[in-house]
């Protein structure tokens, strides 16, 4: 371990240093920015096993809280690039870090930050970037949607969220789980639901319960749609609503000229699927070539 490394100081994760160090700072939690900061080091360990971090890794935090987790990664990666939204914790981990030299918080809104800009002005020479995080679970969706959307190959996404979130993103056809986040994810991404975590891991407690997901790059798809953004057109226009039917929904997406539905039976038929059928019925693979046929009908 490098002396920039190295721990002089018991973990932030206990749960008698996290209350001194929210006591002399004066932290008040806010909730509407999703603090629960993690207090048991065990689960920060295997947080780390999961994404497998050695330190040929640099690796993206999202929300660093009180530096619980930045902690375990810098002794492990060969950077960490933490983004914390609270101003009122950059003073703070800056003292917590301190002994971390190969930590860089920026305070930002990490649903404003171009990644891939970041990752050029602070990571410059990465070989392989990760990202790890414990969420913000108000912002769970749009978190994973930018990563995922980032023009960025991540070689893991490990992260906790909200276990009923986590069971959606490893989700298949057919369940009620399955949904427009699933297919948005395993598009570019193989999920896992890698372990489960206890409320009691937390303080303060959150009032779900919680689990880590990894996210490793998905194999390639056999078949490519025309556009990104007519399949994900698609797929958000057929889940809109859900308990209708994949004929109504994609009225609803084109419209219900005569001619528009002479085209959407075609394309059916040609998939050959009945009307009746619902999304949560299609795989990925149905979306894609799905998107593909309504092109050739000329409805995208
Ligand atoms: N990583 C810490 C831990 O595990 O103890 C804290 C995790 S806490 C669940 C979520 C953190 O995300 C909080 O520190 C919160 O202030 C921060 N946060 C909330 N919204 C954010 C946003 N839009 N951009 C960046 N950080 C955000």
């Amino acid at each position: 371990m490098t002396e920039s490394k190295r721990a002089d100081r018991p973990d932030i994760a206990n749960p008698v240093r996290t209350r001194a160090i929210m006591n002399t700072y004066g932290i008040a939690v806010k909730k509407s920015l999703g603090q629960n900061f993690l207090s048991d080091v065990n689960i920060l360990h295997n947080i780390v096993s999961a994404a497998d971090i050695t330190d040929d890794d640099d690796v993206i935090e999202v929300g660093p809280g009180i530096g619980a987790l930045t902690e375990q990664l810098a002794r492990s990666a060969n950077r960490v690039l933490a983004f914390e939204i609270d101003q009122n914790l950059i003073p703070v981990l800056a003292e917590t870090l301190a002994p971390y030299k190969n930590v860089d918080v920026v305070n930002a809104d990490i649903l404003k930050v171009d990644l891939a800009d970041e990752i050029a002005k602070h990571l410059p020479d990465a070989k392989t970037v990760k990202v790890v995080a414990n969420l913000p679970y108000y912002i769970t969706t749009p978190i994973l949607m930018g990563l995922v959307s980032a023009p960025i190959d991540f070689a893991a996404i490990v992260v906790m969220m909200q276990k009923e979130v986590a069971e959606r993103l490893s989700a298949e056809p057919g369940t009620k789980a399955y949904g427009a986040l699933t297919l948005a994810v395993q598009y570019k991404m193989q999920a896992r639901l890698a372990f489960t975590v206890s409320r009691t891991a937390f303080i303060p407690q959150p009032n779900v319960d919680s689990a880590i997901v990894t996210l490793t790059p998905r194999e390639p798809l056999t078949e490519k749609p025309f556009s990104d953004d007519a399949l994900f057109r698609l797929i958000r226009g057929c889940f809109a609503h859900r308990r209708k039917s994949l004929w109504n929904n994609l009225q609803s997406i084109f419209g219900k000229a005569p001619a528009t539905k002479v085209e959407l039976q075609a394309s059916l038929d040609e998939m050959e699927l009945a009307q009746s059928i619902r999304a949560e019925r299609l795989s990925l693979e149905g979306f894609i070539a799905l998107t593909n046929v309504l092109h050739t009908h000329n409805l995208f």
